[in-house]
């Protein structure tokens, strides 16, 4: 059921709910001495009807309301996955973040440390890599 329909659904639930308390209410105003069998009887077959409604509407609204929790855990759990730093073998990444994590830093000090990026330095024999200013690890590509 999508939101405009609980909603609704629960509008009319409450709608139904009101109906049953103005019967109630008109039912007690009259009295005993004005009120014959008769309009007892079917006014509590109207109080009836709408209470059997007003339940099942319950137990829809609670079908509603427990998909609902099974989709906020399942939309948590992956809001904690795309905040978990993920390992491609060599560094860490985390999703749509262009810059990785320093392996050391991280297994080693749970660090999320940015990467910075070295150029190649030919008198070192060094191709462009990836380089940890905190703890001077280096990455390269593989
Ligand atoms: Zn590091």
């Amino acid at each position: 059921m999508s939101d405009p329909a609980s909603l609704a659904a629960i509008s009319s639930t409450l709608e139904l709910v009101n109906k049953s308390v103005d019967l109630v209410r008109n039912l007690r105003k009259k009295g005993d001495d004005e009120l014959n069998a008769a309009e007892m009887r079917n006014t509590l077959i109207d109080l009836l009807d709408d209470l059997v409604e007003v339940k099942s509407e319950f137990i829809s609204l609670k079908a509603v309301l427990l998909n609902k929790e099974e989709e906020i855990q399942s939309l948590k759990a992956k809001l904690e996955g795309k905040n978990k730093p993920i390992f491609d073998g060599n560094i860490y990444w985390l999703e749509g973040d262009e810059t990785p994590f320093c392996t050391k830093c991280y297994e080693k000090n749970s660090l999320v440390f940015h990467l910075s990026v070295a150029k190649a330095n030919p008198s070192w024999g060094t191709s462009e890599h990836w380089y940890c200013r905190n703890c001077e690890a280096s990455y390269y590509p593989k």
